[in-house]
């Protein structure tokens, strides 16, 4: 990521720091965590056109199903489909039982990027709240 500083754990973990954002991100959370930013509420996850060839390639799909499959139409733009499940909504993505995303490697870049995303610069406590790997920014590192 851009304006991207590693912070090496002893050995261990690298914690990420952004500049603009008053948080840092600890990847390793992910391992423990059931998913939440992939599911939960109702949210956009969107899908560029250079992203649904990417994609529908992995999957061996042409675009068209695989658009017709995976993703609806948001105004001009596509998202993918959410499914209900017993606790809220997961992206169609989602593999609910490893608690994982099926396209990780191809995952959109809203996936790519998040927790930081701009929106996110003056709601830090919003990010915290829904992502266990936030972590208090350390100063002047
Ligand atoms: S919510 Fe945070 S810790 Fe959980 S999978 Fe998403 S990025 Fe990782
Ligand atoms: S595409 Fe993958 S990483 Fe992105 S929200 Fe869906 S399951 Fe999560």
């Amino acid at each position: 990521m851009e304006g991207e500083n590693l912070i090496k754990g002893k050995g261990k973990v690298d914690i990420i720091q952004m500049d603009g954002f008053d948080f840092a991100f600890n990847p390793s959370a992910c391992d423990l965590c059931s998913g939440s930013c992939c599911c939960g509420e109702s949210g956009n996850v969107w899908v560029s056109q250079q992203e649904m060839s990417r994609i529908s390639e992995v999957l061996r799909m042409n675009c068209i199903d695989f658009m017709e499959k995976y993703l609806h139409r948001v105004g001009n733009w596509f998202s993918c489909k959410e499914r209900v499940t017993g606790h809220g909504l997961e992206c169609i993505f989602f593999q609910g039982i490893e608690k994982k995303c099926s396209i990780y490697a191809v995952r959109p870049a809203g996936c790519r990027t998040y927790p930081f995303w701009d929106h996110f610069k003056t709601c830090s406590e919003q990010v915290g709240k829904e992502c266990p790997g936030i972590v208090v920014r350390i100063k002047n590192s």
